[in-house]
């Protein structure tokens, strides 16, 4: 959905809240030009007590993180982010959103360098449905294999959450939509399974559960974090640090994404090859309601992963 269409009025940007069409940079800005910049995608559920924001300072944490190769100084505290955050979304009125803080070498000069450049920052927080559609959460989503392969994390730090780095992403992602699919996997350098365009994967094999560990170029998903533990709580072996070759996803008895935005959407086909009986399977069933029992708030546990934005 376009922006234009949606019921959203105000982004904090450098320290002030700002109409939202004001919220504009110069053209020539480092972080346009050469992609440096970090950001982050956190969603913020409805619940029983209001709005949540899910892992926020595991968010926080990464996103100052991903800053730390780039030296590039991000100048507000954790507290003043998180002020800004949760302001922005009782203004706005929103119920649920998506949360956009995004930090980047701003307008000085345009030397690959960014010496000079001072760093921007600013935090949008709008709606934002099922990424990979509605029905995906259910059926599953139809995936290719893209030709792209991941940057090596010997050639760019793949753990952190770069702007430029989803160039590669968005190739992939674009392939695989144009050729009929919904989303991609990407291998990695090796061709060993690193991730998807925007989430993690897992594989479900006899009962137990793998998933790419850091060395394969991947970013280590917050939703895949929270899978991982949901799943040893529900007494699942899970092997986190699998190396999972292309083959092994065709024989899996199931597949499934995680991100902030796919949240757990599971993976019906791979290269038009069903995957299991090519429908959600029955531990992916187990991990997603697991997944949106929490979130939602259906469930107790885990209360320390929200941050009450009306508190
Ligand atoms: N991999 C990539 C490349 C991503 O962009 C994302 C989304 N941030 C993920 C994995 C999943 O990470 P998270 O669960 O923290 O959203």
């Amino acid at each position: 959905m376009s922006f234009a269409e949606m019921d959203v009025d105000t982004i904090w940007m450098d320290g002030e809240f700002v109409d939202w069409d004001d919220a504009k940079i110069h053209v020539l800005t480092h972080g346009l030009h050469y992609g440096s910049g970090v950001f982050e995608g956190v969603r913020c559920y409805d619940t029983e007590d209001g709005p949540a924001i899910f892992r926020w300072d595991e968010h926080l944490d990464r996103l100052y993180a991903s800053a730390k190769p780039y030296d590039l100084d991000i100048d507000y505290s954790r507290e003043e982010l998180t002020a800004a955050t949760t302001e922005l979304i009782r203004r706005q009125g929103l119920e649920s959103c998506y949360v956009r803080p995004i930090a980047f070498y701003g307008y000085d000069s345009l030397g690959v360098s960014p010496a000079g450049c001072p760093t921007q920052v600013a935090i949008a927080c709008w709606p934002w449905g099922t990424y990979l559609g509605e029905e995906a959460l259910a059926e599953g989503v139809d995936v290719m294999i893209s030709s792209w392969r991941k940057h090596a994390s010997s050639q760019i730090p793949t753990n952190a959450k770069t702007t430029g780095l989803y160039v590669n992403s968005m190739l992939a992602g674009e392939e695989a939509r144009r050729n009929g699919y919904v989303e991609a996997i990407v291998l990695n350098k090796e061709g060993n399974v690193a991730e998807g365009p925007g989430e993690n994967v897992f594989l479900v094999r006899d009962g137990e559960i793998y998933t790419p560990g850091l060395a394969e170029s991947i970013l280590d998903g917050i939703t895949r974090q929270t899978v991982i533990t949901l799943a040893r709580e529900r007494g699942y072996t899970v092997h986190h640090n699998a190396s999972i070759s292309r083959g092994e996803l065709y024989t899996a008895d199931e597949l499934f994404f995680t991100g902030s935005a796919a949240e757990v959407t599971p993976i019906r086909t791979v290269d038009d090859t069903k995957i299991g009986r090519g429908t959600r399977g029955p531990v992916t069933e187990d991990l997603q309601s697991a997944f949106f029992d929490l979130v939602e708030r259906r469930v107790d546990d885990h209360d320390e992963w929200f941050h009450y934005v009306n508190e």
